[in-house]
């Protein structure tokens, strides 16, 4: 028999000399701001923890309980005999955080957003989806079998343009952005879109995984954040960052949501997310809606790293939030950059082509409220040493 994966070694080979291949390393810890990284004690710059709730005494304390009065395995899918009161209770809670009339909850936002484009819009129809938009929005635009449309970056001019271009051209239109763009860090001008969306007449989506907790009122998310209630179809977002625990929300009009529990692939094929985890998001949300306290320091810790970054000399690119990327070009440098902070106890990881464009390699900071000042400023001392070790600054 020939050796039919050959191909699979060159393809390995030629991603490690185009330094595009991923060495994943491996925790030893519990989420925080610093971690035990390949058996190394780090500083942590790398999770989504936006709010330090990965490891919560108060999420940690619902899930155990949770697990003693649930168990830990769901055993079936939503619509067969998954759906526990807990999740309900859940969609309700998120609903109310975001000001929507109701919510869905799903095992991933990943999931999310596969089981609500293809729902929507199917072969008949068009989507316009900002080029950046996350693999989840590509993967969910390309299984609904609707044409895809991309548009400029966050240019609402171009937007416009195209659906002009394509006027007549489809029986419905869904409009998808990205909230917060996740390697960027910089946010869709959502009012605008909005308002192009009205003017058209047609169906608008927004990801709010990166925004949700972070922008808007106590981290109430985008929508929030530009005074848009009522005014987006569907709210997409993720439990796994700001909410620390995992699952994936769609929230939106109940005529949406009870379409997608009708409809939505991975509701309905897919087992449900454990009660233990459901559990912890509630208590999340009991957090987020107590007080302000991690939100705001998320914040203060934001800006005070990039405020610190530019004066060191380091291009921190577009980002207006907390995702603070590093702009350094080629992937070999991003590549040896996070292995250099590595060495001196800092842990970011490099982001490359296909992740970003190519050129446009980068270190990505994800700043939480889980870091303290000194944190912040010891990270701040290592980027500076390495900086000027690799010519950056
Ligand atoms: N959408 C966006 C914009 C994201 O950044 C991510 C996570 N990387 C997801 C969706 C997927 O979320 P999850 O990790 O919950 O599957």
């Amino acid at each position: 028999m020939t050796n039919r994966t050959a191909w699979i070694e060159t393809e390995l080979k030629n991603l490690q000399e185009a330094g595009l291949y991923n060495r994943i390393r491996t925790i030893g810890s519990a989420q925080g701001a610093r971690l035990l990284v390949d058996g190394r004690n780090v500083l942590n710059f790398c999770s989504n923890n936006y709010l330090g709730l990965a490891n919560h005494p108060r999420l940690v304390k619902a899930a155990q309980d949770a697990a003693s009065l649930y168990g830990v395995g769901p055993a079936a899918v939503r619509s067969i005999a998954g759906t526990l009161d807990l999740h309900l209770a859940l969609e309700r809670r998120l609903a109310a955080f975001k000001g929507v009339e109701s919510a869905i909850t799903f095992q991933s936002g990943f999931c999310a957003n596969l089981a609500v484009i293809p729902a929507l819009v199917g072969k008949e129809d068009m989507i316009f989806s900002d080029e950046l938009n996350h693999a989840s929005i590509i993967d969910g635009c390309r299984l609904s079998g609707a044409v895809i449309t991309r548009y400029a970056h966050n240019d609402p001019a171009a937007l416009e343009k195209a659906l002009e271009e394509n006027r007549g051209k489809y029986r419905r239109g869904l409009i998808i952005t990205d909230g917060v763009f996740s390697m960027d860090g910089d946010i869709a001008p959502l009012d605008q879109i909005c308002a192009i969306a009205n003017r058209w007449d047609i169906l608008l989506m927004v990801d709010d995984a990166h925004g949700e907790g972070v922008l808007g009122r106590g981290g109430r998310g985008i929508v929030d954040h530009f005074h848009l209630h009522g005014k987006v179809d569907v709210e997409v977002g993720t439990l796994s960052k700001a909410f620390g625990g995992v699952g994936g929300v769609v929230a939106g009009s109940p005529q949406i949501i009870e379409w997608l529990r009708q409809r939505g692939r991975p509701f309905l094929f897919s087992s449900a997310v454990p009660a233990p985890d459901a559990a912890a998001t509630l208590a999340a949300i009991d957090i987020l809606e107590e007080s302000t306290e991690l939100v705001d320091r998320l914040w203060e810790n934001t800006r005070f790293f990039k405020v610190e970054m530019r004066r060191l000399g380091f291009n921190t690119g577009q980002s207006v939030t907390p995702i603070t990327p590093v702009m350094l070009g080629e992937a070999p440098l991003a590549q040896q950059f996070s292995r250099d902070l590595f060495e001196e106890g800092v842990f970011a990881m490099p982001i490359g082509f296909p992740t970003v464009p190519r050129g446009k390699a980068r270190i990505r900071v994800m700043i939480s409220a889980a870091h303290s000042r000194d944190d912040l400023q010891q990270g701040l001392e290592i980027f500076q040493k390495v900086g000027k070790k690799l010519g950056v600054i």
